[in-house]
């Protein structure tokens, strides 16, 4: 019998857990290597997209982020102080027809959890920040700054925005900041104190414009999130905080929902808004990279995480069934596949203007990455 192809993924965000879970299913032997000593619960929601959720089922995890997460009747987009809806984009039942999954909002938390309950904990290892990689006929040899070295048939890079994997492949380059920043927060929706707000609205400002949606299936805990300019601030950290007086200054004279959330906000966090261009490659002979650390963008489309989890899927089709001598030819195959449709986000999500009017997005939701038709 074959030796199973042995494969490290440096990174344990969304994307490579999405792709552990998924090379495990075609019996690909996967270890993780992640820097963090140990994972966080980040006070952040995220929107779990159709077209993620046809993957995240495909992982054996719909029905554990069903129970978790909040079910929206729509993302509505309305104007900033009229209330007026610019554009209601419709989920709930006819939506999850017409695109076969649901449209879900979630804590980050929930969704990063889920994603590593499908990994066994042995195939993570924690505390493992790679520092060095390099391509011999041996295989690919990794370095970790606790001393750690390991060879692997093939690495996927899955180490975000500022990924490593990616320099050594290609060079380092600087992200391109936006000079716009983002406040967020979730909290328990109690503190509300019985205010009525929507499921999920977009408030569309002149130059800003702020999210809100539940997190929760009870509507028991509420998120925010805003962008606007601010070209001095450029801390690009999950755990940086806020000022929530500042916040609230920021959308004055906003609807009175906004209003009333950003009253019963405790605490904020900040996050400068980065970017960068697509890059002309992904992949070198046995090493891909994937999600962020090859398309990160701006979160205006809610997508980025989405497009890691639907990399992953892609990626277990391409190498199901293949061995070492066929890694490179797969990994083409990923990029050649994935490449058009995550430029076409990177740039709508650029543009900002996604849900601002009627939209078309069966192209985004409609998308099932376990049957798209893979490159030639
Ligand atoms: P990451 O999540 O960044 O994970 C990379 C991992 O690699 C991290 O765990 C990191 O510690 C590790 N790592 C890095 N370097 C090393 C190293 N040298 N060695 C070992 N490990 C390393 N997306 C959506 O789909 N829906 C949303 O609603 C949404 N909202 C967003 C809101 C905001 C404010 C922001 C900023 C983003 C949002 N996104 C959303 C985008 C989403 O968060 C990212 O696209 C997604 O996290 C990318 O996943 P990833 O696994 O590629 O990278």
């Amino acid at each position: 019998m074959a030796t199973p192809l042995s494969i490290a993924i440096v990174g344990a965000g969304m994307g490579g857990l999405a792709t552990a879970a998924a090379l495990r299913r075609v019996g690909i032997d996967v270890t993780v290597y992640e820097q963090a000593t140990q994972f966080a619960r980040i006070g952040a929601g995220i929107q779990i997209g159709c077209n993620a959720m046809q993957v995240l089922r495909g992982l054996g995890l719909e029905a554990r982020l069903r129970a978790q997460s909040f079910y929206p009747r729509s993302w509505n987009n309305r104007d900033w102080r009229t209330g007026e809806v610019k554009f209601d984009m419709i989920f709930g039942e006819s939506a999850e027809q017409k695109f076969g999954a649901p449209y879900l909002l979630a804590h980050r938390g929930d969704l990063h959890a889920a994603l590593a309950s499908a990994v066994p904990d042995e195939c993570v290892k924690l505390n493992h920040k790679l520092i060095g990689l390099e391509e011999s006929g041996e295989g690919v040899q990794l370095a970790f700054a606790n001393g750690a070295a390991v060879t692997a048939d093939a690495v996927i890079g899955a180490d975000g925005i500022h990924s490593l994997v990616r320099d050594i492949l290609f060079g380092a380059s600087p992200v391109s900041f936006t000079g716009r920043i983002a406040y967020r927060t979730t909290y328990p929706a109690t503190l509300l104190g019985g205010a009525k707000i929507d499921d999920c609205t977009k408030w569309w400002g002149e130059d800003r414009h702020i999210v809100i949606y539940y997190v929760k299936p009870d509507r028991s805990e509420i998120y925010l999130v805003t962008s606007q300019p601010e070209p001095e601030f450029r801390i690009e950290s999950w755990s940086a905080k806020g000022d929530v007086v500042e916040l609230r200054k920021a959308f004055v004279g906003f609807h009175r929902q906004v209003e009333q959330v950003l009253a019963a906000c405790p605490d904020v966090h900040k996050w400068a808004i980065v970017d960068r261009h697509s890059l002309e490659r992904w992949t070198d002979r046995n090493v891909t990279l994937l999600g962020d650390a090859c398309h990160p963008m701006t979160p205006y489309m809610a997508q980025g995480a989405a497009m890691a989890i639907e990399d992953a899927a892609v990626l277990s089709r391409c190498l199901d069934g293949v061995d070492r001598d066929g890694v490179a030819k797969a990994f083409r195959r990923f990029e050649a596949t994935r490449k058009a449709r995550t430029e076409r986000i990177q740039s709508t999500s650029r543009a900002n203007t996604w849900l601002s009017g009627k939209t078309d997005t069966d192209w985004v939701y409609g998308y099932n990455a376990w049957t798209v038709p893979l490159a030639a």
